[in-house]
């Protein structure tokens, strides 16, 4: 059997971030990394020649830029037979430029999309600033997380590179999808931002759980409308999610059987389908060994999920 391979914790040396770090904090350098993303064809594949590079970064002494091509050599940057491309890490480190996470900071005031608030059927309103889309009811007060200001229903990190060339209608059906497939993974155990182990850290269940359904929505208590949340957080680069438990039932085939026998084709991730979820019943079952059952009611017809303190699946029944 192949010895695992070390845990990001083991094999972290302190100096390899800061060599990171210090390898790009040089303009040339940056440069040479860009020209060759331009050149770079995702399908085939496109080497530099050193002349034409070093023409297209614009640096006249040919020894400058073999010394800065020299430093990113291995770790950014590789030779060919035909001259220099981009190794995988080099375009890991464009393409983050390129999201615009760390550099732009776009800002889009409030606009009516075409959805409606899954507490009160207002029109919300989609905005994004400092990283995050916001949509916000204008009819209601709701918000499922203390947190969040008053009539935000939902709010999500989103990269701004999603925002180029799109409608707000369009961003918030990428955010929607860009959103659910982060989730699932998520729910799978992998991170996703860096694809490393994902575990569940925490179940946590209010001792008093009273969310207010009429007004904000969330409970005092706890600070959340759900009244169990599961924390995940990866091992490698301490990415957190957290999300109701309510969120697990969504992908168990059992619940999309039971959803399209009633007519209906379950899909948590359209915004018209988040009012079901409300209608999911939580009980404990037992806190050793931790039992969770969801019961999801549906037109006279019910059907049970029972959950373990990993979010597994460990029983399943239909009826009362
Ligand atoms: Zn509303
Ligand atoms: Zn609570
Ligand atoms: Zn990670």
């Amino acid at each position: 059997m192949d010895p695992p391979i070390p845990s990001q914790a083991e094999r972290s040396d302190p100096s390899t971030a800061n060599e990171a770090f210090k390898l790009l904090s040089d303009e040339t350098r940056l440069e040479i990394l860009q020209v060759l993303w331009e050149a770079h064809d995702p399908v085939d594949g496109t080497s530099i020649r050193f002349a034409e590079l070093r023409e297209r970064v614009g640096v006249e002494d040919p020894g400058r830029l073999n010394y800065h091509l020299n430093k990113l050599m291995d770790t950014f940057v590789r030779r060919t037979e035909d001259g220099y491309e981009l190794m995988d890490s080099g375009k890991r480190i464009v393409r983050m430029l390129l999201s615009g996470t760390a550099i732009d900071d776009p800002e889009i005031e409030p606009v009516a999309v075409d959805i409606s608030c899954w507490y009160c059927g207002g029109q919300p309103e989609w905005s994004y600033w400092e990283g995050w889309r916001y949509l916000e009811c204008t009819n209601c007060e709701a918000r499922c997380v203390e947190s969040f200001p008053p009539g935000v229903i939902s709010k999500t990190e989103f990269p701004p590179s999603g925002l180029r060339g799109r409608t707000p209608n369009e961003i918030n059906e990428a955010d929607r999808i860009w959103g659910t497939h982060r989730r699932a993974s998520v729910m799978d155990g992998v991170c996703p931002e860096c694809a490393g182990e994902m575990p569940i850290t925490s179940v946590d269940i209010c001792e008093d759980h009273q969310p207010d359904w009429n007004e904000y929505q969330f409970c005092e208590n706890c600070g959340s409308i759900f009244w169990m949340l599961v924390s995940h957080v990866c091992e490698g680069c301490k990415y957190r999610w957290r999300m109701p438990t309510l969120f697990y039932p969504s992908r168990h085939p059992a619940v999309v059987a039971f959803y399209y026998e009633h007519g209906i084709e379950f899909d948590l991730a359209t915004y018209e389908q988040r009012a079901y979820l409300l209608d999911f019943e939580e009980e404990l079952l037992s806190e050793d060994p931790l039992r969770i059952r969801i019961s999801i009611p549906l037109e006279g017809d019910v059907l049970g999920l029972t959950y373990d303190d990993r979010m597994e699946v460990v029983d399943v029944n239909r009826g009362g």
